[in-house]
């Protein structure tokens, strides 16, 4: 497979530095990584992005970390006095003062941090890297999920019992209709970008959600501009509509949701067998009966109901009588219908700036052009409603009847494998004590997950417990999460601090001890399905690695093992063996690691998919939802019970010119952030052919906004919030609303060979865009935090 002419090497892989993971061909020649070109034979790999064909400069570029450091200073001093030691000096240290804060305080003490698997390659160890978390005992695993995946993996479980859409991808290959909020695939997963082109030339419609018109935005049937953080009464606005003109899938709503059960008008609980009967069930729910005019019972055990189920009511009051008398009591879909029918297209107008006749247009193209699958990302989640908007989209979703259907959101199957993330490696004792849980009891600490603020007080404020050691791989918390000044009073705290990583910078300056990390293209992968299509996910493919590591760099997997050794965790690690564990994950595929070796395209493993995998009978039981009811939750008793509304319902954004009227004066835009289609969050402003056609940071604003500031395109202006100001080169968009201005986040490192500065990451002459926002508005359910939609004012600076 790998061909090998003369002293040109061509070696099938694909690039790991995003969640796209594109099928690639490094080319080597010389022994030298020169260039990274598309592998149209990979089920990704039809095309790259500037970051992937310039991944040679990352590999050699030369402020990468090459040797393991430790600090000789102070924290605090402005020179870490940073000296070179072995990786056996490195490991020893950090095992050592990791061994000890669990012996001296609490295995809990100690918390892992992760940069994100959709923008960088640590999905190669992430698996690993909870697996070490957990076999050390923490429960505590820091990935930033409250800001990127908490709407797409977890909020919607609330709904679905499941990721949708984050798991349940979208089928685009067979899709009528593409539905893409708060996602711009052209820099989030690039062959979603290039499969939907393809579906708009067989004439698949695109509804865009977006307050920028960027991307697939431009080619799309209908751009729904809205404005930031209102999506929630957008897509409430849009369900009502369908709702109201029919265009629902009724019988799905009734078989699959939780829309025929009826709630009681006394205490918004579901009516159950028990209120009817003290010998029947409270696991039990009630719903109506239309032609026999009588209750029915659904038995979420048996996954169905006591009669014939056609007939079930979902809308009307109907009075039952219960043993405490008789109760009013209306059908889920009923309350569904209301709340959204308090999002009239006009209201959705006013409130999201969308025009009411787009409303009505997104509601008809949704239903006339079905399937429908969607995928939403970081838009509608760095938001303080980031639940409700998934909860809402998800609904919307729902009215559809296209989950798990062919061009709907399906969950593609998986090549069967060992899990190897230690689930049973942590008590159920320890789980329970992860950071966040006492105040956010359904949010990312429900899976261990903690966010970057519950760890900052877990540091600060020792609340609920004190946290004083960080194992950190890759994640540079004080670029990436708001209040940085508060995370870097945080960092500097800990009592003990190891960090991985491919470059120094502003978050791993404070670690004790930093280890240098290979890149994607300086050691193995292992990748079990790519997840976009049933082709994709039956290719399991070994990444090979493409040149030596730089200095004495070591991959993510093979610091996670050799640490795992040194902590004295071997048994759970094979003893260091990498490639063991490869074989043991490997196990029920029937593809083994030695077969992966000789085969670098990758090993096929025939998948078949199977649609509305729900409705399949297990022993005569319907499959259902893997929620409390079996159902579909439109109706969360799951939220209700701990005080939150049961039904997806629009919370005006925490910080907006409505919600917060007296910061107006002073800050009157809104201000919003996207990524830059060159840089992956933080990363690769070091790299010269990137940093070319982005040499500063900016920050886009409307035409008329720049000229009542007296601001031309280029200026340097500032940019300012109640929590401070930085600085950005003004970018005009006459698309833009007047009101919204947009900035990036993640800029720190400078390009000196096309002498790009860096900048200071906690000043106002710096450009750290998560200085200037505020952690303490949240989502109450899972803590995110709002970046995408904060308020600000825009200033000339001279
Ligand atoms: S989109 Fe770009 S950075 Fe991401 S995997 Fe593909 S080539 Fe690499």
């Amino acid at each position: 497979m790998v061909e090998n002419t003369q002293s040109i090497k061509r070696i099938p892989g694909y690039c790991a530095l995003c969640r796209s993971r594109c099928g690639s061909i490094a080319v080597v020649e010389n022994g030298r990584f020169v260039a990274l070109e598309p592998d149209p034979s990979h089920p990704t790999g039809r095309a790259l992005c500037a970051k992937g064909r310039a991944a040679p400069e990352l590999v050699y570029h030369s402020d990468r970390l090459r040797y393991p450091l430790k600090r000789t200073r102070p924290k605090g001093d402005p020179d870490p006095g940073w000296q070179r030691i072995s990786w056996d000096e490195a490991l020893n240290l950090s095992a050592a003062n990791l061994r000890r804060l669990a012996d001296e305080y609490s295995p809990e003490s100690v918390v892992f941090s992760m940069v994100s698997p959709s923008t960088s390659a640590i999905v190669d160890s992430a698996n690993w890297i909870e697996r070490l978390m957990r076999a050390f005992g923490s429960p505590n695993f820091c990935q930033s999920m409250e800001l990127c995946g908490w709407g797409r993996y977890l909020a919607t479980r609330y709904t679905y019992g499941a990721g949708v859409p984050g798991n349940y991808m979208p089928d685009l290959e067979n899709a009528g209709c593409i539905l893409f909020w708060g996602y711009n695939p052209n820099l989030a997963r690039l062959d979603h970008a290039v499969t939907t082109v393809a579906a708009l030339k067989r004439g698949a419609r695109l509804i865009v959600v977006d307050p920028r018109r960027i991307g697939l935005a431009k080619k799309a049937d209908l751009w729904l501009q809205v404005r930031p953080g209102s999506d929630g009464a957008l897509a409430l606005g849009i369900a009502h509509v369908m709702i109201e003109r029919g265009w629902y899938d009724r019988d799905f709503i009734r078989n699959w949701t939780n829309g025929p059960l009826l709630v009681r008008s006394d205490n918004g609980r579901l009516l159950t067998g028990r209120d009817l009967s003290a010998s029947d069930s409270a696991q039990r729910y009630v719903a109506w009966n239309e032609a026999k005019q009588r209750p029915m019972l659904f038995d979420p055990a048996l996954g169905s109901y006591d009669g014939d189920n056609t007939e079930l009511a979902l809308f009307g009051e109907f009075m039952i009588d219960t043993l405490h008398g008789t109760v009013g009591c209306r059908p889920v879909f009923d309350l569904t219908a209301e709340v959204c029918g308090r999002n009239t297209p006009e209201r959705v107008e006013t409130i999201c700036g969308v025009g009411r006749d787009q409303v009505e247009s997104a509601a008809r193209m949704l239903w006339e052009a079905r399937p429908v699958a969607y995928y939403a990302w970081s838009g509608v989640e760095m938001q303080t409603n980031a639940t409700q908007i998934a909860r809402a989209i998800g609904q919307l979703y729902a009215l559809t009847g296209n989950l798990d259907a062919p061009g709907g959101n399906v969950l593609f199957p998986s090549v069967p494998t060992k899990d190897v993330v230690g689930r049973e490696l942590l008590s159920t004792e320890q789980a329970a004590r992860t950071l966040g849980l006492p105040e956010l009891p359904l949010g990312p600490a429900r899976w261990q997950h903690v966010t970057s603020e519950e760890l900052y007080r877990g540091i600060l404020e020792q609340q609920p417990y004190a946290v004083r050691g960080l194992v950190g791989f890759g994640a540079n918390l004080l670029l990436s999460h708001a209040d940085s000044g508060r995370g870097r009073e945080a960092l500097a705290g800990l009592d003990f601090y190891v960090h991985a990583d491919l470059f120094m910078n502003p978050t791993a300056e404070l670690a004790d001890i930093v280890l240098p990390v290979t890149s994607a293209f300086e050691s193995e992968g292992l990748k079990i399905g790519f997840e976009v299509s049933q082709e994709a996910q039956s290719l399991v493919q070994l990444r090979q690695r493409v040149v030596e590591p730089q200095g004495e760099a070591r991959s993510d997997i093979e610091i996670v093992f050799d640490l795992a050794n040194h902590l004295g965790l071997g048994a759970h690690f094979w003893d260091g063996d990498v490639d063991a564990g490869y074989r043991y994950q490997l196990e029920p595929s029937g593809v083994s690691l030695d077969t992966l070796r000789q085969n670098p395209r990758g090993v096929r493993v025939p998948l078949q998919t199977r649609h509305r995998k729900f409705a399949e009978q297990r022993n005569g039981i319907a499959q259902g939802f893997d929620t409390p009811t079996r159902k579909i939750e439109l109706y969360s008793e799951t939220l209700l019970e701990h005080g939150y509304p049961p039904l997806p319902a629009y919370e005006e954004p925490l910080i907006s010119p409505l919600s917060r009227p007296e910061l107006t004066q002073r800050y009157p835009l809104i201000l919003t952030c996207a990524k830059n289609t060159l840089f992956c969050e933080t990363q690769q402003r070091a790299l010269p052919s990137l940093r070319r056609h982005a040499p500063d940071p900016e920050v886009e604003l409307h035409p008329a906004v720049a000229a009542e500031r007296g601001i031309s395109p280029g200026d340097w202006v500032s940019i300012e919030t109640p929590e401070g100001s930085v600085r950005a080169r003004a970018r005009l968009d006459d698309t833009l609303k007047p009101n919204v201005v947009c900035g990036q986040h993640g800029w720190w490192q400078p390009c000196p060979e096309i002498g790009a500065p860096g900048y200071d990451a906690f000043g106002p002459d710096g450009a750290n865009f998560n200085l200037i926002i505020g952690h303490e508005a949240i989502d109450p359910i899972s803590g995110s935090v709002p970046h995408r939609a904060y308020l600000c004012q825009i200033r000339r600076v001279d």
